[in-house]
């Protein structure tokens, strides 16, 4: 239980039945352990007692872990299609919607969304929102809670995105090159703008759609932006067959990753999402030579989709991120999944004669922290370790369908048992944001209201188009 009503700040100190550390470039697990947070930084941490009369957080029964870091988010888009895609309907509709709202509506989407995905203990979001107006929304809203992100509206945006991605032939992609070139501009202008907001939280990433959106020329230009941003690249990668199909016949061949490779896009970090059309005999050797993340994400398409590659990228040796992608905001849940999903994947996948390895809650964690802070060329991110930022949260891992009423003795495990509902506590650069599962950064009330308000206005119009109908079982 907390022993404070209002969450310490400045300099203070918590005490936990477990804070899951860092030695050696290793995340360790200590028990009874504390922490002193001096500004945004972390400035000790020890077993036992810290001395002192500093106020003092004590989190009996609670895990504390670094801030977890999601390699793929589209913030806004969450709750506008999550619980009416999952029987088969595509999310484009919503989608589309969604760009007649206005900047304050996107805001409050933005803001419900966000809200979700801090309070299950995620401090840094990789995001890709679906358009520019998507991304300067997040940035306003992150930068005002003190979120940590690297956001870029995707290109071509979800206004031109059907046009180019499923098209006929490929003249429309070669025609769509002008409006994606003007595109590229632009996100390359509000990187510029947006970079280093919120104290240096705010660090935009270029991030196109996928390879099968873009030419050589788009591309390009594509690479040309994020070398002058300097952080990177995030894109959907290798999603489906109809891609590599693609990325194949217009480019000699190549695979999606080979393709990536030739245009340079590996220079700086690159995150991409699904990989599950992987050329598994020519891509993971490319992607582990640059150091590139795979943005493992479960529940893509809605929580109960597709399982996608986890043990065969990890048996591969390739560096895998778990990640939110739209749907499911709960960061825990998607680590669980991860594992869960991972876990069935890999013995049924045995006998296919790729090497797989079956992901354990330390791998997911790994995953969640270390990886991508390493790809990010981050080393004050992603754990718990004097210098860093403190950016942590706590979980309760010995309360009622978690734990066992008692701090446990392998607290990793019971994570298998959480969800973002577990999560207690969240600071970022020092400043709790969610305090006792209370949002602090804002009035709760009013977000979870306004961020209702913006989805009843879609739903409304998605059943004046009887988008609803016939109902799927
Ligand atoms: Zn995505």
């Amino acid at each position: 239980m907390p022993t404070h009503k209002q969450p310490p700040q400045d300099h203070y100190i918590v005490e936990a039945s477990w804070i899951l550390g860092y030695q050696k470039g290793q995340l360790v697990l200590l028990p009874d352990a504390s922490m002193r947070v001096q500004g945004d930084r972390i400035a000790a941490v020890q077993p036992g007692k810290i001395e002192g009369d500093l106020p003092r957080l004590k989190l009996k029964g609670h895990l504390v872990v670094p801030g977890f870091i999601n390699g793929h988010t589209h913030v806004a888009s969450g709750t506008a299609t999550r619980g009416i895609i999952e029987g088969g309907r595509s999310y484009s509709r919503p989608l589309k919607i969604m760009e007649t709202l206005s900047d304050e509506e996107l805001d409050d989407l933005t803001a419900f969304n966000l809200a979700e995905i801090l309070k299950s203990g995620c401090t840094t979001q990789i995001e890709m929102s679906l358009s520019l107006r998507q991304a300067e929304a997040y940035v306003r809203v992150a930068e005002k809670w003190g979120v940590r992100g690297y956001p870029g509206g995707m290109i071509p945006g979800t206004g031109r995105l059907d046009k180019v991605w499923f098209r006929k032939d490929d003249k429309a992609l070669f025609d769509s090159v002008p409006d994606t070139l003007a595109e590229i501009a632009a996100n390359l202008e509000f990187g510029r703008r947006a970079m280093n907001a919120g104290n240096g939280r705010i660090r935009p990433m270029i991030a196109p759609h996928a390879t099968d959106t873009h030419t050589e020329e788009t591309m390009k230009a594509l690479v040309a932006a994020s070398r002058e941003l300097g952080t990177g690249i995030h894109i959907h990668l290798s999603q489906g067959a109809m891609e590599t199909a693609a990325v194949r016949r217009l480019w000699g061949g190549l695979s999606p990753t080979q393709w990536l490779e030739k245009m340079g896009a590996f220079e700086g970090p690159l995150f991409g999402a699904h990989m599950s059309a992987l050329d598994w005999s020519t891509d993971p050797q490319i992607l582990v030579r640059h150091g590139a993340v795979y943005a493992h994400c479960p529940s893509a398409g809605g929580a109960g989709g597709h399982t996608q590659p986890y043990p065969e990228a990890l048996g591969a040796g390739m560096q895998v991120n778990v990640a939110i992608d739209t749907h499911s905001n709960d960061y825990l849940e998607n680590m669980k999944l991860a594992v869960i999903g991972g876990r069935a994947r890999a013995r049924l996948m045995a006998d296919r004669g790729l090497p797989v390895k079956i992901p354990t809650m330390w791998t997911a964690m790994g995953g969640a922290t270390l990886v991508p802070a390493k790809a990010l060329g981050r080393d004050d991110i992603g754990r718990i370790a004097p210098g860093a930022k403190a950016d942590f949260a706590s979980i309760d891992v010995s309360g009622f369908l978690v734990g066992a009423g008692a701090p446990p003795p392998e607290p990793l495990n019971n994570l298998l048992y959480a969800t973002g509902a577990a999560v207690r506590h969240v600071a970022t650069d020092g400043r709790f944001q969610v305090f006792d599962g209370t949002l602090m950064v804002d009035d709760e009330k009013a977000v979870y209201r306004r961020g209702g308000v913006v989805v009843k206005k879609i739903w409304k119009q998605l059943q004046k188009e009887g988008w609803f109908t016939p109902t799927p079982h």
